[in-house]
């Protein structure tokens, strides 16, 4: 007792606690605190610059990015590999000045050389006439990977005889020491200064000549410059031709295939030889160091800039929207959902996000935030489990405390009802054993009297059956029931149930047929037996009405013996078939009728089968009857 008292004041004090929780947590105070944390987790988030996810996951969507077509108005000419092998030298200043005058009788718009014209071995004479050749092309330009102030100009005037020829600041980047830090080229600068690279001043000549006044879309301001993120084409898209192929002799090219290849084409001229590491960039689509060319890195940057087709960043304010909502959803799922539901959802809404960011890189070229929300999920995720598990402990700890006091009730009870049991048995048999004295005695007898003993007879009788079910129940649950296995024709005991309750059948004008397979004995508890017999036949005929039949029927089959009983009573409803084997269930329509029961006695039944490895089965529907069969093995229960 002094236990019990104990445990449960503890369960108050659990209660205290949780009733506290319960006040700071409460339904109308949860939603401002949900709300409070998103809010505030995203603004910390959105402090602090995630570089290296965004760049990756940045490249990943540009990997795959469906290629959309060039502007077809870029060729290259690449002073390449098969260059050096056929002319067994780098190009000189005459062959230079060879490939000028094709490109110039071929109509070209434009030609940038990105190797300086001072670098070409030539005579005095030769160099001349190679500036000369250059000068005579109306944009010729030199780009020099490289920006200075504009007041600097002078320091970036080429030496003789190359000085009148433009030289323009054609910068390209990586993120070496500022974003992601992996060396990667996603970003061109567009002005430094306020001035124009040379891809801004041509693309916006191309564009002026097709009159288009568009702004470059997607340009941000990065400390002196504008910048915007290249629209990357994988590596080997532009049209490369080896300079060797227009200058040796034997070249392929005729004026005409010249003609119709480079008219009213910016010609870029630069190198692509991988021995040099410097000429080579890495690309969001390759990490490798020299994943694409210098060469073929200007075709793109340009290009972007002539279809303005540079991915732009989605506003901040969209990014701020997102985490918080996602943070939000985050905090939701690991307070209120199941673990796995939580994770499905959290999984979907990050896979929805994900598709969406996607298509609208697709679509749109615009690169919405992804690694703030994926931060977000995780930072939420991790930070509210700790609390959710608080929660979940103190939840579990109340039902477990709530169990074991129920626990203790029961047993409470159960030793109650046998104790009762027990010394009710004495009297009570008293009671049978004078009543049956008096019977004896039909003499002195009035009919009335007699009838009124008979009735003390009967209910001494269900009071008996009564307490040896609650007394067999004792056993069960103390487990101190063991089986006394006896060999006998199972028949047998059928035999004597039914003619047991054939007085009881015949009062309801009940038909009791028989189909018994004769068989051989097997082992089994003799008394147990009866007794599941025995309710089956009771309830088949408690619950049959009257002038109906009952059919009893055994047969040895597969190894096992079959007892089965059907009648045509009120039959079971579907929903309570589950429940009638469990301890005092009586279902609905019986518990308010006249009908006499404990509801202890089919779950002694299949306890008592079970124990002989055995089953019981019931097939039934309302109003058609029931039809309930017991299985037992028929060898030996105690070696199986
Ligand atoms: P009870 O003492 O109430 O008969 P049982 O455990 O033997 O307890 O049966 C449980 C319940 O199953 C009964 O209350 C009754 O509703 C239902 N039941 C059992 N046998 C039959 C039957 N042959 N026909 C219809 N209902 C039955």
């Amino acid at each position: 007792m002094r236990k019990f008292r104990m445990s449960n004041s503890r369960f108050q004090f659990s209660q205290f606690n949780i009733g506290t929780l319960k006040v700071l947590f409460g339904k109308r105070f949860q939603a401002y605190w949900r709300f409070l944390f998103a809010f505030s987790i995203t603004l910390v988030l959105m402090k602090f610059n995630f570089d290296f996810v965004d760049s990756y996951l940045y490249d990943l969507r540009m990997r795959l990015k469906p290629t959309t077509n060039t502007s077809g108005l870029i060729e290259t000419i690449a002073i390449d590999s098969q260059t050096l092998d056929k002319l067994h030298r780098s190009p000189n200043a005459v062959d230079h000045v060879e490939l000028l005058k094709k490109l110039k009788a071929a109509q070209v718009k434009a030609v940038i050389y990105f190797i300086h014209p001072g670098e070409v071995v030539g005579s005095l004479e030769e160099q001349q006439e190679f500036a000369n050749e250059a000068q005579s092309i109306e944009h010729f330009y030199i780009g020099i990977n490289d920006v200075w102030p504009h007041s600097q100009d002078f320091a970036y005037l080429p030496h003789p005889p190359f000085q009148k020829i433009k030289t323009l600041s054609a910068p390209y980047t990586s993120d070496r020491k500022l974003g992601a830090k992996d060396d990667v080229t996603r970003r061109m600068i567009t002005s430094f200064q306020g001035e124009d690279v040379l891809h801004t001043l041509i693309a916006k000549m191309i564009r002026n000549e097709k009159h288009s006044r568009e702004l470059i879309k997607g340009e941000f301001s990065y400390y002196a410059s504008k910048q915007v993120l290249i629209d990357f084409h994988p590596s080997k898209t532009y049209p490369q031709i080896s300079f060797s192929n227009l200058v040796v002799p034997d070249s392929d090219f005729s004026e005409d295939s010249l003609q119709k290849r480079f008219k009213d084409k910016i010609v870029l001229i630069g190198r692509d030889i991988p021995t040099t590491v410097d000429d080579y960039v890495r690309t969001p689509y390759s990490r490798d160091v020299i994943a694409m060319s210098a060469l073929e890195l200007h075709a793109n940057m340009l290009d972007t800039l002539i279809l303005n087709t540079a991915i732009q960043n989605s506003p901040q304010w969209i990014n701020l929207i997102s985490t918080g909502l996602i943070s939000l959803l985050t905090i939701y799922v690991v307070l209120t959902l199941a673990p796995s539901t939580g994770l499905l959802i959290l999984l979907g809404a990050l896979s929805i996000y994900t598709f969406f960011s996607i298509l609208m890189f697709w679509i749109f070229h615009i690169n919405i935030d992804l690694s703030h929300p994926l931060i977000a999920i995780f930072v939420c995720y991790y930070f509210f489990i700790p609390y959710r598990l608080i929660i979940e402990n103190r939840k579990s700890w109340e039902y477990f405390e709530k169990n074991k006091l129920l626990v203790q009730v029961e047993e409470l009870k159960t030793n109650f009802l046998s104790m009762m049991s027990h010394d009710l048995k004495t009297p009570l048999a008293r009671i049978q054993g004078m009543a049956d004295v008096v019977l004896s005695d039909t003499q002195s007898l009035s009919l009335k009297q007699k009838n009124a003993l008979e009735t003390i007879r009967k209910s001494a009788d269900e009071l008996i059956e009564f307490i040896s079910s609650i007394l067999n129940l004792g056993r069960i649950e103390s487990k101190d029931l063991k089986l006394n296995l006896k060999s006998k024709d199972p028949n047998q005991i059928v035999e004597e149930v039914i003619q047991k309750y054939e007085f009881l059948a015949n009062t309801k004008n009940i038909q009791i047929q028989k189909e018994l397979e004769p068989m051989f004995s097997i082992k089994m508890d003799i008394d147990l037996m009866r007794q599941v017999l025995s309710n089956l036949l009771e309830n088949a005929i408690k619950y049959s009405p009257e002038n109906s039949k009952i059919l009893v029927s055994t047969e040895e089959r597969d190894g096992f013996v079959y007892i089965q009983f059907t009648d045509q009573g009120s039959g079971i409803q579907e929903e309570e078939i589950g429940q009638i084997f469990t301890k005092f269930y009586r279902s609905k329509k019986h518990k308010t009728s006249s009908i006499k029961g404990s509801g202890l006695g089919l779950y002694l039944a299949k306890y008592f089968v079970e124990l002989h490895h055995g089953r019981i089965t019931v097939d039934s529907s309302p109003g058609q009857g029931s039809s309930f069969s017991v299985e037992l093995p028929v060898s030996d229960p105690e070696k199986l």
